[in-house]
């Protein structure tokens, strides 16, 4: 199947086109049809599947089919990180380049004014996280009395976030008969629940079950104790045919103290995480994309979202308490296809972490004994 076969207007598949791609992913091929019959969707899939334009895409075709006189924000995505809503917004630009769509994103850690000016000049599609949203909402500078579509992106995120509160809150503001899409990586029971609580008579879509998005990508993993685990990180980037390595901490404080560890053996590194600025975050992501650095410490919530086409490597500096966050984070390196490393420092109390997630993956992941 192509784009062609989608039943989308030319402005839309000229765009599509242009950025390269020729066939829908297999979320796309799955959702679009149903999108664009109006229907409620529930999707299981994550980053990396081509998601974001599984929705983007027909939601700029239904928007720009039925055109209203004046601007005012149609359809509403909420997503539960700025990496992640600035991302939305630049495939809303790709897609939506010829045709006369309005979007902007706004999320927290950063001044209003901006936003707030975005928001008074009109808007059709407003991309947010749900923080920023309820904030500016209160300040009275968004009106969602005429949404027709919202997006709840990476619910399984927002609960493990704590922002379903929020997020129902803000559905609560909405009109009441919306067309509702709801994407999660994954589906724990309290997302299926809150899932049927929202949606009219959904159509289920599912792409690359966890487990199986695993198996592409080579896997090893260290028994090593906690104080020597820097050391051996060290050895491992001195291997100078890893370009780009992410490497995955817990909390954010160790992730900023990996950072000056690095630093002091002349490896040149950067974090990324929830307590850093904006700013800081999108420099240290642009620098890790340049190629600038060739180290990101990153702790899950902040890797979310990351894009980076070319990422071969990871490094599990600490094996993931919830089974799922290892399928997504060495999901970073398998994506589109491509094959990547994933290794993982394993401390004795992690061992049943590590129980855990290959239960879920339904293999055992290879050990290195040593390491040089
Ligand atoms: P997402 O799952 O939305 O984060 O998308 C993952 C990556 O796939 C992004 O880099 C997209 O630009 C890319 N992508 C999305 N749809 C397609 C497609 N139909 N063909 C090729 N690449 C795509």
């Amino acid at each position: 199947m192509n784009f062609q076969g989608l039943n989308l207007s030319a402005p839309i598949l000229r765009a599509v086109t242009e950025h390269g791609y020729t066939t829908p992913t297999p979320i796309q091929q799955q959702t679009i049809p149903h999108l664009l019959a109006k229907r409620d969707i529930i999707g299981c899939a994550q980053t990396g599947t081509g998601k974001t334009a599984a929705f983007a895409i027909p939601i700029l075709e239904l928007l720009s089919v039925k055109k209203t006189h004046n601007r005012h924000i149609r359809s509403l995505i909420v997503t539960p990180t700025r990496e992640l809503a600035i991302q939305i917004a630049e495939n809303f630009k790709a897609y939506g380049k010829y045709l006369d769509i309005r979007h902007t994103a706004i999320y927290g850690g950063v001044p209003q004014g901006r936003q707030v000016s975005a928001l008074k000049n009109g808007l059709d599609v407003l991309i947010t996280t749900p923080g920023r949203f309820l904030d500016l909402l209160n300040q009275g500078f968004i009106d969602v009395s005429r949404v027709e579509i919202v997006v709840l992106d990476e619910a399984d995120s927002m609960l493990d976030m704590g922002f379903i509160k929020d997020v129902k809150k803000i559905l609560a503001t909405l009109p009441a008969r919306i067309q509702t899409l709801l994407f999660s990586a994954t589906m724990p029971t309290e997302i299926r629940t809150f899932a049927k609580s929202i949606l009219q008579n959904p159509v289920e879509v599912s792409v690359t079950p966890v487990s199986s998005t695993a198996k592409r990508v080579t896997q090893s993993v260290v028994f090593v104790e906690q104080h020597a685990k820097t050391d051996l990180l060290v050895k491992v980037l001195s291997d100078v045919t890893i370009k780009r390595s992410l490497v995955f901490t817990r909390t954010k404080h160790g992730a900023d103290k990996l950072v000056k560890q690095l630093a002091k053996t002349g490896i040149d590194a950067a974090a990324i995480h929830g307590n850093k600025s904006q700013n800081a975050r999108q420099k240290a992501l642009l620098d890790f994309r340049n190629s600038d650095i060739r180290v990101l410490v990153a702790t899950d919530i902040a890797a979310r979202g990351i894009d980076i086409d070319e990422l071969p490597h990871v490094v599990n500096y600490e094996i993931p308490n919830v089974p799922e966050t290892y399928v997504h984070r060495i999901g970073r390196t398998g994506r589109a296809g491509a094959a990547g490393t994933a290794i993982s420092f394993c401390d004795p109390t992690e061992r049943a972490d590590l129980k855990s997630i290959q239960k879920l993956i339904g293999f055992d992941v290879p050990v290195v004994s040593s390491y040089r």
